[in-house]
């Protein structure tokens, strides 16, 4: 614990101005983020009793997953769409407690120039359906066909593993379908190819042996009924927690010694850290590289864009994806819908930008592990989530991580 009246003394030598941010109580634990990580770690340890204090960089909870009603009174996903999916139950029962759900099942197409100056779609996961589409429907039953007595039904085959095949005709469909589907999309969104990015990236996105053309194929899905962004506020809606906005915690928070300083006194009760790593240490080893992203969005004068929550420019453009919230959300709203391309590029750290993915491989690895190894001097200090531990999680195994960590806490 570390005393308000001393931390007042401190805040108010060292920042008056930030006094209007001073707490009244004693707390336990101090999480850093308000995201997935942050919110779930918050309300476990608060429900032992544990006093909470959450201080979280942006104006507003849910990290990435922030939803939002904007001018046009569309309910968007500010930084890009989420959508929950997962097998897990005890991470679903739980969040059950925060939000009622809207039963959705995403489906996405590639849209792709049809050679004859119109477009063509498909589902992506590529699949059989796709196959047909391809191909026309008897050489696509015919290929569908020789791909089932290889890999066998409901199989989800990689693409670089599909490329491995021997079979000159395989081959040659794993071509095309690494032509169409993955290499460009792969290049706009990651600047490589699928041969250079993590295995792990492309498998999320297999071919699938199958005429199921959801996204996902996990027992739990759906969306929060009343959104994200409440359902993160009833997470962290709790006596025993308090969080402050707009507050970076780097200004709060040293590391850069031997002790773990909070407001400049040493602290030795649990730190839940959910930023990125590099910063947390001032970049002391150099910057981890990330991927970040653009967002275009528009509102539009009519019901609906396009035929599916999200459609995938494999082939042209120099956006990867379009998403339509509206058949995300549900939202029944005539006349009007608001649509977003999303456009990748290398995060540079400049002001503003948000570092989105990871980029994994063996070089990046290794100086995150770098990092970890500093962290790891401090027996009270956690790093949790998608920033904190360099990884490509979905936001039910970020959930889980949580959960899991708070109970050991
Ligand atoms: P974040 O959501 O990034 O939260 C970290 C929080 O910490 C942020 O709010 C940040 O402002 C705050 N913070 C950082 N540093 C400081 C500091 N110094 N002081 C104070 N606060 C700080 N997952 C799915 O399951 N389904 C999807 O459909 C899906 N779609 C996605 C689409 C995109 C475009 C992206 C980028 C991700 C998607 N994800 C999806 C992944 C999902 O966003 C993450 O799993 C989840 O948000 C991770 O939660 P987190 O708490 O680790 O990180
Ligand atoms: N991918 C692709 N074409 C697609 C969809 C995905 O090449 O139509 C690849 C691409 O490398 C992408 C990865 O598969 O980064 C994972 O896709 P996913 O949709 O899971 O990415 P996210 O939604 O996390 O951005």
């Amino acid at each position: 614990m570390w005393g308000a009246a001393l931390w007042k003394m401190i805040a108010c030598a060292r920042r008056p101005e930030r006094f209007v941010l001073s707490v009244e109580k004693l707390f336990d634990v101090l999480i850093v983020g308000a995201g997935c990580a942050g919110a779930a770690a918050a309300r476990v340890l608060a429900e032992k009793g544990r006093q909470v204090l959450v201080l979280e960089r942006r104006s507003h909870v849910a990290g990435n997953a922030y939803d939002c009603l904007n001018g046009d009174g569309v309910l968007i996903h500010q930084y890009g769409p989420h959508i929950f999916h997962t097998n897990l139950r005890p991470v679903y029962d739980w969040l059950s407690r925060f939000t009622r759900w809207r039963d959705y099942q995403h489906r996405v197409v590639a849209s792709i120039p049809d050679g004859h100056g119109g477009r063509m779609q498909y589902p992506v996961p590529f699949n059989l359906t796709s196959l047909e589409t391809a191909f026309g429907l008897e050489e696509g039953r015919r290929l569908g066909e020789k791909l089932l007595s290889a890999y066998g039904p409901e199989r989800k085959v990689t693409i670089l593993e599909l490329r491995r095949n021997p079979d000159p005709e395989i081959a040659s469909l794993a071509d095309y379908v690494y032509e169409h589907v993955f290499v460009h999309y792969t290049m706009k969104q990651w600047g490589q190819t699928p041969e250079e990015i993590d295995p792990a990236t492309t498998a999320r996105v297999p071919v699938f042996l199958s005429r199921d053309d959801r996204y996902f194929q996990d027992a739990c899905q759906g969306m929060p009924l009343e959104g994200y962004t409440p359902m993160f506020r009833a997470i962290l809606d709790h006596p025993n927690i308090t969080v402050r906005l707009g507050v970076d915690a780097l200004d709060r928070l040293d590391v850069s010694g031997d002790a773990l300083l909070v407001d400049g006194v040493p602290f030795s009760g649990p730190v839940i850290y959910t930023g990125q790593v590099d910063e947390l240490f001032g970049f002391r080893y150099g910057r981890l590289p990330y991927r970040t992203l653009d967002f275009d969005f528009e509102t539009l004068p009519m019901d609906s864009f396009q035929t599916h929550g999200t459609v995938n420019y494999t082939v042209d453009g120099d956006f990867t994806r379009i998403t339509e919230f509206k058949h995300l959300t549900g939202q029944t709203l005539p006349g009007v819908t608001t649509i977003m391309r999303e456009y990748s590029r290398s995060y540079t750290g400049a002001e503003g930008e948000i570092p989105y993915y990871a980029i994994i491989n063996p070089e990046n690895n290794a100086l995150y592990a770098r990092y970890r190894a500093l962290a790891e001097r401090f027996p009270n200090l956690y790093l949790l989530g998608r920033l904190a531990e360099y990884r490509y999680y979905n936001m039910d195994a970020i959930l889980a991580r949580a959960l899991d960590t708070a109970e050991a806490i």
